[in-house]
């Protein structure tokens, strides 16, 4: 048996008001707009609409990308992005040398599409997402936030909010795309399959054998969110396992 779930876990922001109506992981929203956009061309009606909503997405990197392209192509009268980190430099920082991936501020097609449509880059930076505001509906109206100022010292960085930076944003619509924390973990629950610190199947590279003989596991649900070349590579490699483990060799490349 081989696990191939992917890893769309998301991080939960559980502060005040969490359970308002309004209030969606980035994966629901996403998953449900591509599928009816697919099936239907969005005739059926079965997905989070932002048509007309003031959307704030909370969470800055690709998923926070998509969630902003998304909502401005169902039609969103805003979108606004928080993002808790600074806004990476222009260059490469002193810490992050080639080879190393480049953490620099980048604009992507959603945040293009959203300054050509708005007028504005959607992006602000350094803010904390302290409660969500409801009506007497259930519904989400708004967010209160904080600023956050970030320190380093001696290569360790802090963070500590700013007094007086409290502020209130409307919205009626939020997206939480701060990242995913490995599959859902119910196959490894029945299953009974060790997990590693980052709640993904624990597997090692290249043998991608479970815990449990003749469980393996691929993918985004062994590595974490990743990328579609690393899918495919694990996929082809643990093919090769598994016709190994099944018939004791491989001609498998
Ligand atoms: C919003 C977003 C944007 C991305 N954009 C890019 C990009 O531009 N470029 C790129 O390279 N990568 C991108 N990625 C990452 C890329 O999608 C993944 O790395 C890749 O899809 C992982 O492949 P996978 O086969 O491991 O898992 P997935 O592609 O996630 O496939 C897992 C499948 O298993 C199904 N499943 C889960 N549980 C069960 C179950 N119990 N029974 C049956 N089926 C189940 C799921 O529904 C899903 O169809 C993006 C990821 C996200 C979330």
């Amino acid at each position: 048996m081989l696990f191939a779930t992917g890893a769309t876990n998301g991080r939960d922001l559980p502060i005040e008001n969490r359970s308002l109506k309004g209030i969606h992981f980035a994966m629901e929203f996403l998953r449900a707009s591509m599928k009816s956009f697919l099936d239907t061309g969005h005739e059926d009606g079965n997905y989070i609409s932002a048509k007309g909503k003031k959307v704030i997405v909370i969470g800055g990197g690709d998923t926070g990308t998509d969630c902003i392209g998304t909502s401005i192509r169902h039609g969103a009268e805003n979108v606004v992005n928080f993002e808790l980190l600074p806004q990476p430099s222009e260059e490469r920082a002193p810490d992050n040398p080639w080879p190393l991936w480049p953490r620099i501020f980048r604009i992507d097609y959603g945040h293009a599409e959203a300054k050509f449509k708005y007028g504005d880059d959607p992006r602000t930076y350094c803010i904390m997402s302290k409660g969500f505001i409801g009506d007497e509906e259930g519904n989400v109206i708004g967010i209160k936030t904080i600023n956050v100022q970030w320190t380093n010292t001696d290569g360790k960085w802090s963070m500590a909010e700013i007094e007086g930076s409290e502020k209130i944003w409307d919205a009626d619509l939020v997206l939480l795309s701060m990242g995913f924390l490995g599959p859902e973990q119910y196959l490894s629950e029945a299953m009974g399959v060790e997990v590693d610190k980052r709640s993904n199947y624990k597997a090692e590279y290249d043998q991608f054998t479970t815990s449990v003989p003749g469980v393996f596991a691929a993918g985004d649900c062994r590595r974490g969110q990743s990328l579609v070349v690393w899918a495919i590579d694990e996929g082809r490699r643990a093919a090769r396992e598994i016709d190994r483990f099944l018939m004791g060799d491989t001609m498998l490349p």
